[in-house]
């Protein structure tokens, strides 16, 4: 019997080929993972594939399915096991399930082939690209130390002529993090994309790859400067593009305007809906964490529905609130933030307790100035219409940084964002 601890729906990252990946970009966290296997080939079994299509499918009652696919890099698979793939989730789909298809990949061996085939099959491809070339072949080179724009542009344009569906991954670090909207313009005007997600290059300064140390390298994103890439891209975002490109990290944000749980797991209140599946079938608690201390077992030993909903599992989910510091707890944006992704809470906060997101002035920076936007976005919204009402609206002024639109407002009045909710069911939580 399935455990009534499951949650609903789950997802889960495999990387069939584990950290093994044919470039060497400088940040890259995983590739120190391989030290986890030594001696193994880092390619997924057979046994351990079927396994994880038919518990995934078998645990999933929903109209749709994820598999999603990531990385190292699963190019390095082979098509072959992409095609047994789909043939094992066409063997175990239940009647009426759609399965959705994601693919994470460095964009530098796809093919006529790999293209064809994701057409056909429908996948979701996220192409990993960090701006222009100038700012793309900083870090992401390949083993012989060259730069990796072009492949991967061609790549860009192989998938816009099979018409596959891709979205734009860019990590933001201390080089490009300095030219938002040379990027931003980059991926809207010169590629174009509709879909983008900037993820935070936050690298831990120590040699075994975990979440563990209280520095970062030089490569690493600086706190203000995170704000500044934001807040940068948000205004032209909101000004012309909104209901045209979309940005993953202002749509999050917006869920919780909204007081709504949104896509983006750091913007959330718990973990624990996205683990990360290692290609000899260990099970681990989150992508982030994929560490001995994090390990839930293995699918083939223990059923996976077993492992995503054990109480290890779940206090890891509940971790994520339970230990935020005082100051993040009694911060007016927590209900925005949540204190975004434990991985990055390793610095202290100005009262010296310890957890503070090491991002936490950036994002601070990038509440304030997109609130006024963000409430007219979420106003619209819930009046059923759409965020980009907002195109054309008079910038509104920005609140002072000290205003807190929640401070003493009754546990039973209405919530101030509007949601005609009672304060303590919405941002009062
Ligand atoms: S640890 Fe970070 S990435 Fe993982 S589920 Fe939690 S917020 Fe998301
Ligand atoms: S903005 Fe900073 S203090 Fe506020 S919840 Fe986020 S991390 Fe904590």
């Amino acid at each position: 019997m399935i455990s009534p601890s499951l949650p609903r729906a789950f997802h889960i990252m495999a990387k069939p080929s584990g950290a093994a990946c044919n470039l060497d970009c400088a940040y890259c966290f995983f590739l120190k993972k391989k030290n986890l296997y030594p001696g193994s080939t880092l390619r997924m079994p057979d046994e351990v594939h079927e396994a994880y299509i038919r518990q995934l499918l078998e645990a999933h009652d929903t109209p749709t399915v994820t598999v999603a696919w990531q990385g190292g890099e699963p190019t390095l698979m082979g098509l072959e096991f992409f095609r047994r793939s789909v043939e094992l989730q066409n063997r175990y789909r239940k009647p009426g399930t759609v399965i959705e298809n994601t693919f994470q990949t460095n964009g530098t061996l796809l093919d006529e082939d790999w293209c064809r085939f994701f057409r056909e099959n429908g996948f979701l491809v996220g192409l990993s690209m960090d701006g222009p070339g100038e700012l793309h072949d900083v870090h992401r080179k390949d083993r012989a130390g060259k730069g990796t724009f072009g492949r991967v542009l061609r790549s860009a344009r192989l998938l816009q002529e099979f018409r596959v569906e891709f979205n734009i991954l860019c990590t933001v670090n201390s080089m490009n993090g300095d030219h938002p909207l040379e990027v931003y313009r980059f991926f809207r005007d010169v590629l174009p994309a509709r879909y983008l997600q900037f993820i935070p290059i936050v690298e831990r300064d120590n040699e075994s790859g975990y979440q563990e140390g209280s520095t970062v390298t030089e490569r690493s994103v600086r706190p203000d400067q995170w704000g500044r890439f934001l807040m940068t891209i948000f205004d032209e975002w909101v000004k012309r593009d909104v209901g045209r490109t979309f940005v993953l990290n202002f749509d999050g944000a917006l869920a919780g305007w909204l007081g709504r749980a949104g896509t983006v797991c750091i913007f959330g209140p718990a973990c624990g809906l996205g683990m990360a599946l290692e290609h000899n079938g260990d099970l681990y608690s989150c992508d982030h964490f994929v560490e001995p201390d994090f390990c839930l077992g293995n699918i083939l030993e223990t059923p996976m529905v077993d492992l995503v909903a054990s109480e290890r599992q779940r206090k890891f989910g509940r971790d994520k609130g339970d230990t935020l510091p005082r100051y993040c707890r009694e911060c007016r944006w927590r209900p925005v933030c949540h204190g975004e992704c434990p991985k990055n809470r390793f610095v202290q906060t100005p009262d010296g307790e310890p957890g503070l997101n090491y991002l936490c002035a950036g994002y601070k920076a990038f509440f304030q100035h997109s609130d006024p936007s963000m409430r007219i976005m979420a106003d619209l919204i819930r009046k059923g219409r759409t965020a980009d009402g907002i195109l054309g609206v008079p910038a509104r002024a920005e609140a002072p940084a000290n205003e807190d639109p929640f401070k003493g407002v009754g546990r039973n009045a209405p919530c101030p964002c509007g949601s005609g909710m009672k304060f303590k069911r919405c941002h009062g939580q």
